[in-house]
């Protein structure tokens, strides 16, 4: 707050706050100045945020904990301004915090901040956390080495589905950090085809994206298996993607940019013919949220650092036929990139 020449700040999204703080409940507001910090939540949370909140005292509000954040804020000497994030904010929000202020301060007090402050902060872990995406990713590798004991032609994608779900929680998962993506044979050309009851076929691919919650923290996997024997043209077409994703982990070094990272991925599937068939960024951040800064994308400046943990997950998509996605976690290490899924990518055949 220093740094960003801030008074005051009221956090909102529930990551940051549960970063921040420590708190898990649903519906909370964080209010900091630069002496004091202070947890807003409901009656249901009382006995919770006790338990959970160390750093902050914590007030139980009856009415809107963001509001009664902001004045409190509002109420505080020293504090002129309170900066707030605009990408989490709705519009009517903003409009009813501005409504609880004194009117001397409907007009200033509040203040957009340029760049978020806490999710910037969120990119790069320490090793409590590390720890525990470490767990979450080793979770997400047994649930592979189970399913694939699983699989079989005639059975249901949704049934794939269920049982590794199922498995997940039986091992310690709160949830699955997204919807699986469990899609076979044509259906694998779709990049997020979720799984529908459609029959595993006895010859294709079948793309398997999943990842578990544990302890708040998020894994992400992708592996894509062959059901039957590849045809020669759909085994080298494996090997350039598997190629691919190698290239860009092995660019992965502190001080790189995302940029480059992807442009690894992308280069290697240019010269195989196959750029085209990439329609999305080779990775994004994975941590208290499945999806968060930075991404790994063209042109991305954002350089990576040591403790950030992102997805490589370079694919190919032909529409009508197949589609073949291999995805790792890896975090930045001092020297390059520890790779946090360590299933096996060779192309395995079912
Ligand atoms: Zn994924
Ligand atoms: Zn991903």
């Amino acid at each position: 707050m220093t740094r960003a020449g801030l008074p005051g700040i009221v956090v909102t999204h529930l990551p940051d706050l549960r970063y921040l703080s420590g708190f898990t409940g649903s519906s909370g507001a964080l209010a900091v100045t630069r002496r004091a910090a202070r947890l807003f939540t409901d009656g249901r949370y009382t006995a919770q945020a006790a338990e959970e909140v160390k750093a902050a005292q914590v007030e139980i509000v009856t009415s809107s904990p963001a509001v009664a954040a902001v004045q409190w804020l509002g109420a505080q000497s020293g504090v002129e301004f309170a900066g707030f994030d605009p990408a989490r904010t709705t519009v009517a929000e903003l409009a009813r915090w501005k409504a609880a202020l004194p009117s001397g301060l409907r007009r200033a007090f509040l203040s957009a901040l340029a760049a978020p402050l806490v999710e910037t902060l969120r990119q790069v872990k320490d090793e409590d956390e590390l720890a525990l995406i470490r767990e979450a990713a080793l979770v997400g590798c047994k649930l592979f080495e189970h399913i694939l004991g699983f699989i079989r032609p005639g059975i249901r994608e949704i049934e794939v589905a269920a049982e590794l779900e199922h498995r997940a929680r039986l091992l310690g998962a709160e949830g699955m950090s997204f919807e699986t993506i469990v899609a076979a044979g044509a259906r694998s050309a779709l990049p997020h085809g979720r799984a529908t009851g459609a029959p595993l076929p006895r010859r294709g691919f079948l793309t398997l994206d999943f990842g578990v919650i544990l302890k708040g923290y998020c894994s992400d996997m992708t592996r894509t298996v062959h059901l039957g024997r590849p045809s020669e043209a759909e085994r080298d077409t494996y090997l350039a993607v598997l190629e691919a994703q190698e290239a860009a982990i092995a660019a992965v070094t502190p001080g790189i940019s995302c940029g480059e990272v992807d442009e690894a991925a992308r280069s290697v599937l240019r010269k195989a013919n196959l750029a085209e068939a990439f329609t999305h960024s080779t990775g994004h951040g994975v941590g208290l949220e499945i999806h968060e800064p930075p991404r790994i994308g063209a042109g991305q400046a954002t350089r990576l650092l040591p403790g950030m943990v992102v997805t490589i997950e370079p694919g190919i998509y032909l529409a009508g036929r197949y589609g073949i996605r291999i995805e790792d976690m890896v975090t930045v290490s001092r020297t390059g990139a520890e790779v946090l899924t360590p299933s096996p990518k060779a192309l395995i055949e079912l």
